[in-house]
């Protein structure tokens, strides 16, 4: 049967398939569904199939009804979209792979109503003439941070970006170089500043930087004092940074704004909730910055979104900057953002309604009892091949937020009867390939599955048919 050249019966068989106009003529719901071209193109490439069966001598069903449901099938699931929802059980609260913040209830709604409707997004409804997009959100921003006047755009780099480019282009910037860091993907302050037109002038040494560095490195040419938060890592041992009041102090005796970049920045006071302590925006504006910008899809829990709050002038400046049209936030985005910032206003309506609050404050018996309550059916569910135990284990904030603190939490672990990495491999793929994705973590010869995140149970639950299906 391998040569079906010399093959005749394969030619035959062949000739009993049925055309594809036959197929058309007899589909008329899929051709309503899908489309003349789509549905075309989809039923050639399943006759083709076919035929490759055919030759390899393999029994196949070429009934009209068997080619329509199995083409049916191919359309549905090269339909399926790209981007989906998974379950974060990564451990990573903040996962920027995983898409950062989930929003609140009240912040999706805004969101689709901006989506659906047309919206007074640049119109000013007292006097019917043009407004800003941002004056929807400022005055929240600057109750929440206690600063002057405030903007946003798409993202923090693009703040950080719009800041520089705005008040330090041609002119130079002296940075610790204890704080020359590299965010993740290609954003590096060294290289954000040669884009943003201004001149690095790196001070102090990588451990330690005193107020005289600063100091010494103002010239006439010195546009910005500029401090960034080293967020994703942590110098510990013989180091030294400047305090923010005292760059502040040294900003105003010389006239040099002094610009923050606060990274995760966070509006509550993470101590008070039992999690590490975060620099707060109210205490960096408190503290003398100029200007402040943060990250809206971190700690904060909304949008992916840039805030920048702090003097009026400086804003005015930024908001000027022809720049800043190409920065400009999203009208969706902009919705979501003023229904979180308005939950700050009540901070305990924000750590109840707040995602990335609630989990991060999530108390490591509940997610432990849960554990107790889910391990039996997974394991029932991946049995006889793998095996699964709980074990305490430690979540992080994630997003450059403290990755030395962690917070106490609790796994499923799942590892494979025969102790092989292919095996442990080949489950996290089959997770991967569930109607609602599970993403876990592979650690030492082990799935963690840590479950900080997994509020809805059930949604984890309805995935385990599915799975113990491919597991079979
Ligand atoms: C995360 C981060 C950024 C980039 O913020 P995005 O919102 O991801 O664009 C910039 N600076 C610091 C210090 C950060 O931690």
């Amino acid at each position: 049967m391998a040569d079906t050249e010399h093959d005749p019966s394969a030619a035959t068989r062949h000739r009993h398939l049925p055309a594809v106009d036959t197929l058309l003529r007899q589909s008329p719901e899929l051709l309503a569904r899908w489309g003349h071209q789509q549905l075309t193109v989809a039923l050639r490439a399943g006759l083709a199939l076919l035929r490759q069966r055919i030759d390899r001598g393999e029994p196949v069903d070429a009934t009209i009804g068997s080619i329509q449901r199995n083409v049916a099938d191919q359309l549905e699931a090269d339909n399926r979209n790209s981007l989906q929802a998974v379950l974060n059980l990564s451990g990573t609260v903040l996962h920027t792979n995983l898409g950062r913040a989930c929003l609140p209830e009240s912040a999706v709604a805004a969101l689709c109503s901006a989506a659906r409707n047309p919206s007074n997004l640049e119109l000013d409804l007292s006097d019917g003439k043009r407004g800003r997009r941002e004056v929807h959100v400022e005055s929240l921003i600057c109750e929440l941070t206690g600063a002057e006047a405030a903007t946003v755009v798409n993202n923090n780099a693009a703040a950080v970006l719009l800041a520089l480019n705005t008040l330090a282009m041609g002119r130079q910037v002296p940075v610790s170089r204890g704080e020359l860091v590299e965010i993740g993907g290609s954003f590096r302050i060294p290289e954000v500043m040669q884009r943003a037109g201004c001149t690095l002038v790196e001070i102090g040494s990588t451990n330690r930087t005193h107020l005289r560095d600063y100091e010494q490195a103002i010239t006439g040419e010195t546009a910005l004092l500029m401090k960034v938060h080293a967020s994703n890592y942590r110098l510990e041992g013989f180091t030294s940074e400047v305090p923010e009041q005292e760059l502040a102090s040294l900003a105003r005796k010389t006239g040099i704004p002094f610009v923050i970049d606060l990274g995760s920045g966070s509006l509550v006071d993470f101590a008070s909730l039992g999690l590490p302590q975060e620099p707060t925006a109210a205490a960096a504006i408190a503290n003398g910055a100029d200007l402040i910008t943060f990250s809206g899809d971190k700690l904060l829990g909304g949008p992916q979104a840039g805030l920048i709050a702090g003097r009026r002038e400086l804003i005015a400046q930024l908001d000027a900057n022809p720049l800043k049209r190409a920065l400009r936030l999203d009208k969706l985005a902009l919705a979501a953002m003023e229904e979180v910032l308005k939950l700050y206003r009540n901070p305990s309506a924000a750590l109840d309604q707040l995602p990335t609050l609630r989990q991060l404050t999530r108390p490591q018996a509940d997610i432990a009892a849960q554990a107790e309550r889910l391990a039996p059916l997974l394991s029932e569910a991946v049995a006889p091949d793998y095996r699964v135990s709980i074990a305490a284990s430690a979540s992080q904030i994630g997003s450059g937020a403290l990755p030395v603190e962690c917070l106490p939490s609790a796994c499923l672990c799942v590892s494979p009867q025969a102790g092989s990495d292919s095996a442990l491999r080949h489950l996290a793929a089959v997770l991967r390939r569930l109607p609602l994705p599970i993403i876990g973590r592979l650690q030492n010869g082990t799935l963690w599955l840590d479950l900080r995140c997994l509020e809805d149970e059930q949604r984890f639950t309805e995935q385990l048919e599915a799975l113990a299906e491919a597991m079979a």
